[in-house]
């Protein structure tokens, strides 16, 4: 039987229900995943951790790094693991443990709910009993699984606030789908070398999305607050104002001037950016400005905290961010 390893980091699963108004809390709810592991041990061998207790909300870089290094130490010990995690950041974490978890040959499998564990028409119980399985399998990458369905870690999005189907990759067709059976779509190969966990994310980072009306000057003095790197969360194809006090030309220009990166990513989730399309796209291309192709905002945004954190020669870091490292974008 395989050996599961379950990382507890909170999330609605997690959270009991607060009688009098309904609304859900984050208090922990002590034996919830004891009332289902009769089912799940019929699937694998399990041992869970409780790593902490958050609403996703709150969960930072620096617990990013305490899920990695877990995974790491315990590497050896389990054939798979499964994290439990809120659902609102868990597309950043999924995109963030693809990045820094090199050479990854066991699966990594993310998963939480809409509905407290606790609550008799929950979707939990079916989503953890689908991750353990999943776990159990041959996915050698980071995935969320959520509502019968296997994603890429940095492909995926949070779609909806209520649905039970609450992500989509919308740029990739998912790893999997659970229905009356398994059907696996797409695996990757198991690395040759063994697993490196280089768990490090820069915070200097400024996110802008643009709208009618932005006056992108206000933005200027907090490029010099230590800002690293922008990425602009763009109109359709990576397009942008370039007339009147509206235009982000002079902002491009200031961050050009201070050696920051300048990644163009889209408000439309489906398909690419291109900068060759639109003149306001070729203007990007000649400050430098990089595209975020067909990433989603999670992974444009933490695959450059890593590579910031993690490479010093400029070059390197905007060759990598190019290129597909982890199966984020189009090769
Ligand atoms: N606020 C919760 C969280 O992300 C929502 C959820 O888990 O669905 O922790």
């Amino acid at each position: 039987m395989k050996r599961i390893l379950i990382i507890q980091t909170g999330g609605t699963i997690a959270m009991a229900i607060r009688e009098k108004t309904g609304g859900q809390v984050s208090e922990r709810q002590s034996n919830g995943l004891q009332k289902i592991a009769p089912i799940l041990s019929e699937i694998a061998q399990i041992e869970s951790r409780e790593l902490f207790f958050k609403d996703s909300s709150d969960i930072q870089p620096g617990d990013w790094v305490a899920i990695a290094r877990c995974i790491e130490e315990n590497y050896g010990q389990f054939d798979g693991f499964v994290v439990l995690h809120g659902t609102d950041t868990m597309a950043y974490t999924a995109s963030a443990l693809s990045f820094c978890l090199y050479n990854l040959s066991k699966p990594v499998i993310l998963t939480g709910s809409q509905v407290p564990l606790s609550v008799i028409r929950s979707d939990a119980a079916r989503n953890l009993i689908n991750a353990v399985q999943m776990a159990s399998l041959a996915f050698n990458e980071v995935a969320v699984c959520f509502s019968d369905k296997i994603f890429r870690g940095n492909r995926t999005t949070k779609m909806s606030i209520g649905d039970f189907t609450a992500f989509q990759s919308p740029n990739f067709p998912p790893l999997a789908e659970i229905g009356l059976d398994i059907n696996i779509k797409h695996t990757v190969s198991p690395a040759v070398q063994p697993l490196q966990c280089e768990a490090v994310f820069s915070e200097d980072i400024l996110v802008m999305r643009l709208f009618p009306g932005m006056k992108p000057s206000a933005y200027i003095p907090m490029l010099d607050s230590g800002i690293r790197a922008v990425i602009i969360s763009a109109y359709g194809s990576g397009n942008f104002p370039i007339t009147d006090s509206y235009s982000l030309i002079p902002f491009l220009e200031a961050c050009n001037k201070r050696n920051i990166f300048m990644v163009m990513a889209s408000q439309a989730l489906h398909d690419s950016v291109n900068l060759e399309t639109y003149a306001s796209g070729r203007i990007a291309r000649e400050l430098g400005v990089i595209s975020a192709r067909d990433m989603t905002m999670e992974a444009a945004i933490t695959k450059m905290m890593h590579l910031l954190a993690r490479y010093t020669n400029p070059y390197e870091i905007r060759d990598l961010y190019n290129r597909s490292i982890a199966g984020e974008c189009a090769p």
